[in-house]
């Protein structure tokens, strides 16, 4: 009986933490609804309000009571109602990828035992990093729309006492932080090895995570090595050209920052206790 007593346990606003996951799970829903739209419209440069939605098969307006995130898609047995061709996965993938996200960073940022203030930017941070990481997956490119709020908020943030990552003073040595790992990526990505929109990632990782940044940096050429050199091996054995294949990066970067936000100490703590030690 451990478990339905801890969520019950106040969660940041003081509500019931259980109902305040079940909150965010839900916003994130419909955020993640909403996230569909500008993935597939902020690249193309239109409108992310107007027009309404359509089915991107038949083009029929998509009625507000077939645009209920999640519900309406296992309602409709995953099919567009007028024409009956399939919806594609991608939309109830992002809104449940998005609920998951806002429903753990909540709780994570609860389980730290950070404020409310702290939690509710770093959700911000979350909801910007996985639209990042989406829209670049998709188009390899990093929309200065995003990159640049992003940059802001992790300046502000990053610098200020309220950064959780550190002790409640301001934190100009982060500013070093993110000028050196954005110039270094800048570099890079002047080699060609990676896109200018990483430059601004690794700028706002840097404002952020401070000298946490290297643990982030290690995850994402970790996990992005080792699925890089995964799709190589399968182009080869499939005897498929690998000149020209291309895989981004930033969805990497995104990935690494927000798992840094919450265990970069801890896993630092491993590493110097395992190896160094
Ligand atoms: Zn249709």
């Amino acid at each position: 009986m451990e478990l339905p007593l801890r969520a019950m346990l106040p969660g940041l606003v003081g509500l019931p933490v259980a109902y305040e996951l079940a909150i965010l799970f839900l916003l994130g829903l419909f955020l993640g609804s909403f996230f569909s739209v500008v993935t597939t419209r902020l690249p193309e440069g239109g409108s992310i309000v107007y027009p309404g939605s359509r089915c991107p098969a038949c083009g029929a307006p998509i009625r507000w009571y077939d645009n209920i995130p999640l519900l309406s898609f296992v309602l409709l047995g995953g099919r567009c109602r007028s024409c009956r061709r399939p919806i594609p996965l991608f939309y109830p993938l992002i809104e449940l990828t998005t609920a998951l996200t806002l429903g753990l960073t909540w709780y994570f940022a609860w389980r730290m035992g950070w404020g409310l203030i702290q939690a509710l930017v770093v959700v911000l941070i979350a909801a910007l990093l996985l639209l990042i990481a989406v829209i670049d997956q998709r188009t390899m490119l990093i929309p200065d729309h995003l990159s640049f709020p992003l940059v802001l908020v992790a300046l502000l943030f990053g610098l200020s006492p309220l950064n959780p990552l550190f002790p409640p003073t301001v934190h100009w040595q982060n500013l070093l932080w993110g000028l050196g790992a954005g110039a270094v990526i800048f570099v890079i990505s002047a080699l060609g090895a990676m896109g200018q929109g990483d430059a601004l990632l690794a700028l706002a990782m840097g404002f952020l995570l401070g000298p946490h940044i290297l643990v982030a940096m290690f995850l994402a050429l970790m996990g992005g090595g080792l699925v890089a050199l995964g799709l190589f091996l399968y182009l080869r054995m499939s005897r498929r050209p690998t000149r020209g294949a291309k895989m981004a990066f930033g969805p990497w970067l995104c990935l690494a920052t927000w798992v840094a936000l919450f265990f970069a100490p801890p896993l630092e703590e491993w590493y110097l206790t395992s190896f160094l030690g």
